[in-house]
């Protein structure tokens, strides 16, 4: 049984573990599955090589990874500029930026975790690439990179892609982490990422995967039950900064959680990922230390994770689940991924 309330340090918030409460009587909404197979290349779907998309531009055929600006932007250079002054305490800004789309390949059909791990590396590179060119653009503070996926996070073109957007302001969680990165560095002298992968490395029970240069954990202040983070071992702000060994070591990591997290339930694992890293609005960030941040919303293969009274109402995670055990259901998965396994047969 594990009852209690743990820390994160990240977000310097509690989040509480009733990991006792996970077989209570639950009748709630259900999630498809698995869908029917997608093919590997769609007529009319906007991302696929040589289509027109919606804005009327038509994509290259491109043979591996495809960057380009996506067309219904949350941010971009035509948001309006002359704003109406709001009334009182309220304020407002432009919502300006750069909102890109980045297809992982030009098969409609294959996602991150099928990717093999050379193809994640090249990806890795032109998240490298983005996150210089967009974070060195006047008025740009901050690149968020991530990918939502599956029907239940809302992703309206199931061909596998991240965004990314780049704004003027920077995401609160990023705020917040590069905030007690800098404070713990100040008092401790050391990273703070590093003393979260040290004290996983030193308990063990959440390592998922580790090689030389990268590792990935389920943390202790887990706010999802299947919430998972892939880190390189040496600090850097951000991606931009890695070797290629890095990279590599990196690729080898991710790959190699995501087809666990797939072979779970044999279902394409849904999940919102993101790439955490440094502000890049001139301050120097040395306390930060770049990662991935995998949260899937379900809890078992047909139960979502509903953000109620406790996320909602008070802010704070509630876990119906123990990081430690959800942690060794991915331990105990083959890290072939089970469509590999299909098709050899
Ligand atoms: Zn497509
Ligand atoms: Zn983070």
């Amino acid at each position: 049984m594990t009852w209690e309330q743990r820390w994160h340090p990240l977000r310097e918030e509690w989040v509480i573990v009733a990991a006792h409460r996970q077989d209570r009587p639950w009748i709630g909404e259900t999630v498809d599955r698995e869908s029917t197979a997608l093919p590997d290349y769609l007529l009319d779907c906007y991302f696929c090589p040589g289509n027109i998309r919606i804005s009327g531009a038509r994509n290259e055929n491109y043979t591996s990874t495809f960057v380009f600006d996506n067309d219904h932007p949350c941010v971009g250079a035509d948001a309006p500029s002359q704003l109406e002054t709001p009334v009182g305490i309220f304020k407002n800004s432009a919502a300006s930026g750069v909102a890109r789309i980045v297809c992982y390949s030009p098969r409609h059909n294959l996602t991150l975790a099928e990717l093999d791990v050379t193809e994640i590396e090249k990806l890795l590179t032109v998240w490298q690439e983005q996150y210089v060119e967009l974070g060195n653009r006047n008025g740009i503070n901050h690149v968020l990179i991530f990918e939502n996926k599956g029907d239940v996070v809302g992703v309206s073109n199931p061909h596998p892609h991240c965004q990314i957007y780049a704004t003027n302001f920077i995401f609160k969680s990023i705020e917040n982490e590069a905030r007690v990165s800098q404070k713990h560095l100040a008092e401790t002298g050391r990273v703070l990422f590093q003393d979260i992968i040290a004290a996983e490395l030193e308990d063990g029970r959440r390592i998922i995967f580790e090689n030389d240069t990268a590792v990935a954990f389920l943390p202790y202040f887990a706010r999802y039950a299947y919430e998972t983070y892939v880190a390189p071992r040496r600090s850097h702000a951000s991606v931009a900064t890695m070797t290629s060994d890095e990279i590599r070591g990196f690729a080898e990591a991710l790959k190699n959680l995501l087809v666990r997290l797939d072979n779970l339930w044999r279902m394409s694992f849904p999940y919102v990922l993101a790439l955490h890293q440094a502000p890049t609005d001139g301050v120097r960030y040395d306390g930060f230390h770049f990662h991935i941040e995998i949260h899937p919303p379900l809890r078992r293969p047909n139960l979502l994770k509903y953000l109620a009274g406790p996320e909602i109402g008070g802010g704070n995670f509630l876990s119906d689940t123990a990081p430690e055990e959800k942690a060794a259901e991915l331990r105990s998965q083959s890290d072939t991924h089970y469509k590999t396994v299909m098709s050899d047969k």
